[in-house]
């Protein structure tokens, strides 16, 4: 890992670096997936990739994106999500996004509504 690819104060930096716990459900050399601590549905899981990006614009300059749609599309087989699933990439202040590593919210497992917020 090069000095740019992590960010010391980061949080799910820190999740990816296993310094601060959290319940991995699946990961490959690019991502991790882990649920999230507040769930918002039956199934709530946060994708993420290894390397530090702000934002999935920041991640997509990286070439990340596929592998995380990839990996939340394996977790939500493997959860039994076979009427569907939502993925959604919180984006600024507007948006509510709280932590600036990019997160992809995979949630499923009841009737999500739409539209959202
Ligand atoms: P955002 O609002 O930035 O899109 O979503 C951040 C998400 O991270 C929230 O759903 C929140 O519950 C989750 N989260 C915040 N801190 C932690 C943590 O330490 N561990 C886990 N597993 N999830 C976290
Ligand atoms: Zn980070």
């Amino acid at each position: 890992m090069t000095d740019k690819s992590t960010d010391p104060h980061c949080l799910f930096c820190k999740i990816v670096a296993e310094k601060v716990p959290a319940e991995v459900v699946a990961s490959n050399d690019k991502a991790i997936a882990f649920r999230d601590l507040n769930p918002q549905a039956p199934t709530h899981v946060l994708v993420i990739p290894r390397r530090h990006g702000a934002n999935a614009a920041e991640s997509a300059e990286h070439g990340l994106m596929d592998a995380l749609v990839s990996l939340a599309a394996e977790v939500a087989e493997e959860e039994g999500l076979t009427h569907g699933y939502r993925l959604v990439l919180n984006t600024g202040p507007d948006a509510g996004q709280a932590v600036f590593h990019t997160h992809l919210h995979l949630v499923g497992g009841r009737n999500l509504g739409w539209p959202p917020g």
